[in-house]
């Protein structure tokens, strides 16, 4: 009994002094010194065939100071899935622009450590210990010293040949790239920023914003902290901004508005955040509520001259150089068409309808050509028509005219047809309907002739599905003069044999006279005027893109406007 005591006791001891051994083991942090790692020319792509698989996450700490410093500590948690005994993982990054300053290794056996011979990757094979096992990075990067290049399609937002010291975009190529067999689960970042700086960070993709989860301060120093749940990189916005905020009621909604301006621009805050509230308002009344509880705008440095970008969600990206009213009420609109309804590039037009449409109703100093430059500039693209650019790649030089500024037309001249009210509450039933399934020119049809009761076929084959305008020419023109009394006299021919409603002005000595008539190719007019008839004026309030010109006839002036 004794012996057996005894030998329990040796046994427990051994079995603790083993634990011990290998817990102390398992913890083991190793240090790897990049600097003294061999070279290899290992190829990255079969580099990772036969590694262990992992579910894998990502915690990111970013020490971002005014210097242009960039401190970031990358932790990857990685979950051994299946029980392959190796496991590998390439670490690309920016040589020599990122420093790697340190790389650890907890809870795994270092088996083999390389570089490239470009010292731009590192290879690690090792074997884990645990279920878990981590992987921090430590890298330093100037950001004063990189250009806001590698952006996607964000960059035709910005300018890339600009730097600032006030104002970052830290686009996927400047953060280390990990190549791990298995499935990243997600990503959070802590930004830490002088306080007078602030962060937005969407996903590189797709350019949805990041979750901000935190958001304090401690001291001089701002911490914000996102979440996102793809494996997608972050694209890091990052600039030195006065805030001006609001917070407006819209019957049970509260919106804040929040203007992020370059601080050198400060004295613009305040005039640009009534403009947004305005915006905001009229846009809630013409197309339902705006959508989210937030609007962020951020007046930035680096896009370029009147540029902007509604990211979605409520975070819209302007130029600081040419940002105005017209840009946005552009951006701000597409929270309803393009954000929160699904309409593809049908959003540009309606867009651009908004801007119209606002900047004639609310700005105060309205060039008298407005509509006459939107007009001048749709018909700069005549051979494609709204459909066909709808559906094609076309570069943003040529989509410009169609899609932007004969779109936004378009949808003004269909505000004429159907009237104030029927047309917003069509744009309304579109927020509401294409928010949960996206709408081409079909159903965007189907719901404007639901709304206002009409068939409206000729209105779309003559305006979305021909490249044709209108061209109005004034025949068989006739003043009678009687009992003090002109009656004038002509005919409307439309050489495109368009369907339209079209405004006739007559200018006399004495009066302006108004009529809306409807031309099916052609028409016969005739007006009694108390005055001499000096000019006629076609479609004078501009509701549609046709052929302009003037000419004479008998001493009238005869307009197409
Ligand atoms: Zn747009």
């Amino acid at each position: 009994m004794k012996r057996i005591v005894s030998l329990l006791i040796l046994l427990i001891l051994v079995a603790s002094f083993f634990v011990g051994y290998k817990s102390s083991k398992r913890t083991k942090e190793l240090v790897i010194d990049v600097s003294t790692l061999s070279s290899s020319n290992i190829s990255l792509t079969s580099y990772l065939e036969n590694s262990a698989a992992f579910e894998y996450s990502s915690a990111v700490e970013m020490l971002f100071l005014e210097n242009g410093t960039i401190r970031t500590n990358e932790t990857l948690i990685l979950k051994t899935v299946g029980n392959a005994s190796t496991a590998k993982v390439a670490i690309s990054y920016l040589y020599p622009l990122i420093k790697i300053r340190n790389l650890r290794l907890e809870n795994a056996e270092l088996v083999n450590a390389s570089i490239s011979q470009g010292k731009d990757i590192i290879y690690l094979t090792f074997e884990p210990q645990k279920d878990k096992v981590e992987i921090t990075l430590e890298y330093e990067l100037n950001w004063r010293d990189i250009l806001p290049s590698g952006l996607g399609s964000l960059g035709l937002l910005i300018n890339q040949s600009t730097k600032n010291k006030e104002e970052v975009l830290l686009a996927p190529m400047y953060f280390p790239s990990v190549a791990i067999r298995g499935t990243k689960r997600g990503n959070t970042l802590l930004i830490k920023l002088p306080k007078e700086w602030w962060a937005f960070v969407v996903d590189s993709s797709s350019y949805a914003p990041w979750e901000l989860v935190d958001s304090k301060l401690s001291g001089k120093q701002r911490i914000l902290h996102f979440e996102q749940r793809n494996s997608n990189f972050p694209l890091i916005f990052i600039g030195k901004f006065n805030r001006f905020t609001r917070t407006v009621r819209l019957h049970e909604k509260s919106v804040n508005i929040t203007i992020y301006m370059p601080v050198n621009e400060s004295e613009k805050g305040n005039v640009t955040l009534l403009q947004v509230e305005s915006i905001v308002r009229t846009f809630s009344q013409w197309y339902g509520i705006y959508p989210y509880d937030h609007l962020d705008i951020v007046v930035s440095r680096l896009a370029k001259p009147h540029a902007g970008l509604n990211i979605g969600k409520g975070v819209i990206i302007v130029s600081g150089r040419g940002f105005d009213v017209w840009l946005l009420s552009h951006e701000i609109s597409h929270s309803w068409f393009g954000s929160y309804a699904d309409l593809g590039k049908i959003s540009e037009s309606l867009a651009t309808f908004s801007a119209m449409a606002y900047v004639l109703t609310h700005s105060e100093d309205v060039p008298s050509n407005f509509l006459d430059i939107s007009e001048n500039l749709s018909m700069m693209e005549r051979n494609v028509s709204l459909a066909k650019a709808y559906k094609s790649s076309l570069s943003l030089q040529k989509m410009y005219p169609i899609v932007y500024r004969k779109g936004g037309f378009v949808f003004r001249s269909l505000q004429f047809v159907l009237g104030n009210e029927t047309f917003f509450e069509g744009l309304r039933q579109i927020v509401r309907e294409c928010h949960y399934t996206s709408c081409g020119l079909k159903r965007i049809q189907e719901i404007f002739e639901n709304v206002s009761n009409q068939d409206l076929d000729w209105f779309f084959e003559e305006w979305f599905y021909s490249a044709k305008v209108p061209d109005y020419e004034v025949k068989n023109f006739t003043i009678v003069q009687n009992n003090g009394k002109y009656l004038l006299s002509f005919e409307l021919i439309d050489r495109n044999n368009f369907t339209m409603p079209l405004e006739v002005k007559v200018e006399t000595d004495r009066e302006n006279i108004v009529r809306v008539l409807w031309i099916k190719g052609e028409a016969r007019i005739t007006i009694e005027c108390e005055g001499k008839p000096l000019a006629v004026i076609l479609d004078p309030h501009e509701w549609m893109i046709n052929e302009n010109k003037e000419y004479q006839i008998d001493g009238v002036k005869i307009v197409v406007e």
